[in-house]
């Protein structure tokens, strides 16, 4: 079955924004922005927002969180009318992981709020703080920020948190992986006790809820589209390579099917930029982005992506978390990630907004126990791209020995439960273990029965 965050879910079918209770200036911006209905993040979450309620959501990026949060912030704030403080009061703060999200929202926020006399900063660390101090100390009613720069600014003074109403913690899942959690923690001691709470992780360990549990009083639960489900409106297919093949295999798929731009991961910042240096010595325009980037050339190398300028963007996890590029087609997990749920979040850069998107994944014989757990999460099997030339053989067959085992486990298992429920186990009874069509590097069929001829020899 194809789920798609935009497919009316939970009955919202004839759901429309105007019922959710937004306002005119905010309806006007959403239709400028050519959204017609809401998402079912959206429709959940808004009303109780507008009533005031803490939200615990647990939903990732590519559902319309970002708008679920935002459109009834800015309303709430638009309602509470001008200040009389001097200088206008910071009165909602979102806090995110990674600059570029922090962007991102930044972005949202002027889009959806164009039409309200409001105003917001985005503050984040790697860059100089003037411009930020500058913009602050004019005042603004909603700062987006990233934890370390936002205690930074608040403890030299240049940041009042006082007249917080609205507290958002967006991806606290990531902000955990990241040792976020100490700055969230100081955090919370300084806002205001006496406010509305959201928060948002894309996954729910006892940790984030304990944390959870620390910020929201009775909170609303929305939980959204599960991350293993994300995954399935999209075209997804692994080739077999070795590591050192990976780069030529990339070229190779890049040129043959005349791909226009590609966003590929590695799992590490060496790799990007080892990566980047290939394609640049073979003609393929490509940036890197990564941790040791500064923040300036991420975001040249982001913009000269989405303006096509270049063609491949190489991104470890971090950098890329949360990037939003529109009409993004095509994603390469040149290496793929050891947790699971990364690789969701991965290929959730493509397929947005409920459009197609395809990724594909290289394996190499280390990385097959990372494909057996994604599998797992996804449930499912992701199809194997056979006819290439980078095929190598010993990674095939161990991969078939894994699946075998399992399927002989299961096979057993059966038989066990069988004989316990008092039925004679038959030999021929039960699936039998998937067995692997013969393939050789080449794909020449000859050669395999030797590799197989082998393996059963050194079991
Ligand atoms: P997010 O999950 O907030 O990162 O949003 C994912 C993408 O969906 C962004 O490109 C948004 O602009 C887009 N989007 C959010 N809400 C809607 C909507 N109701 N209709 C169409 N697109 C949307």
């Amino acid at each position: 079955m194809v789920i798609s965050p935009f497919t009316a879910q939970n009955n919202n079918i004839f759901m429309t924004f105007e019922n959710l209770g937004l306002i005119s200036p905010i309806l006007k911006a959403l239709q400028t922005e050519g959204y017609e209905v809401p998402t079912p993040i959206q429709a959940k979450a808004i009303p109780p927002i507008l009533e005031n309620r803490d939200i615990m959501g647990c939903a990732q990026t590519g559902t319309g969180k970002t708008a679920a949060f935002t459109l009834p912030i800015l309303q709430k704030i638009y309602e509470l009318g001008p200040s009389n403080l001097k200088v206008r009061p910071i009165r909602a703060l979102i806090v995110t992981p990674t600059r570029e999200l922090a962007l991102q929202i930044g972005e949202c926020i002027a889009n959806y709020g164009r039409e309200l006399p409001l105003k917001h900063a985005v503050v984040f660390g790697g860059v100089g703080q003037q411009p930020q101090v500058d913009k602050l100390s004019r005042g603004i009613d909603i700062l987006v920020a990233t934890p370390g720069r936002l205690l930074d600014l608040y403890d030299q003074g240049y940041i009042k948190l006082d007249q917080i109403k609205l507290f958002v913690l967006d991806e606290a899942d990531r902000m955990l992986d990241m040792g976020f959690i100490h700055d969230v923690k100081k955090l919370i001691k300084v806002i205001p006790a006496r406010r509305q709470s959201l928060f948002f992780s894309a996954t729910m360990p006892p940790q984030i809820i304990q944390l959870a549990n620390t910020i929201l009083v009775d909170p609303v639960q929305v939980f959204i589209t599960p991350v293993s489900s994300t995954a399935e409106k999209i075209q997804q297919s692994l080739y077999y390579v070795d590591q050192g093949n990976k780069m030529g295999l990339l070229t190779h798929i890049l040129e043959e099917r005349n791909i226009k731009t590609a966003l590929v991961f590695t799992r590490t910042k060496h790799g990007a930029d080892k990566l980047v240096k290939h394609l640049t010595r073979v003609n393929i325009t490509s940036q890197a982005i990564h941790g040791n980037k500064s923040q300036n050339h991420r975001v040249a190398a982001l913009n000269n992506f989405k303006a096509g300028t270049i063609r491949v963007l190489v991104a470890t996890d971090i950098a890329a978390r949360g990037i939003d590029i529109d009409e993004l087609a095509f994603v390469v997990n040149f290496e793929i990630p050891n947790i699971p749920e990364t690789y969701v979040h991965r290929i959730g850069r493509t397929g947005r907004a409920g459009a197609e998107g395809e990724a594909i994944s290289f394996v190499d014989r280390e990385e097959v126990p990372f494909l057996l757990d994604i599998q797992k999460l996804i449930k499912m099997y992701i199809p194997e791209v056979r006819d290439h030339d980078f095929l190598p053989s010993r990674v095939i067959v161990d991969m078939v020995q894994v699946e075998n085992r399992q399927v002989n486990k299961q096979h057993n298992q059966a038989r066990k439960e069988r004989t316990q429920q008092g039925q004679r186990p038959a030999a021929s009874q039960g699936p039998r273990p998937a067995s692997p069509k013969p393939q050789s590097e080449n794909g020449a069929p000859g050669q395999k029965k030797k590799f197989w001829g082998k393996r059963k020899s050194s079991t």
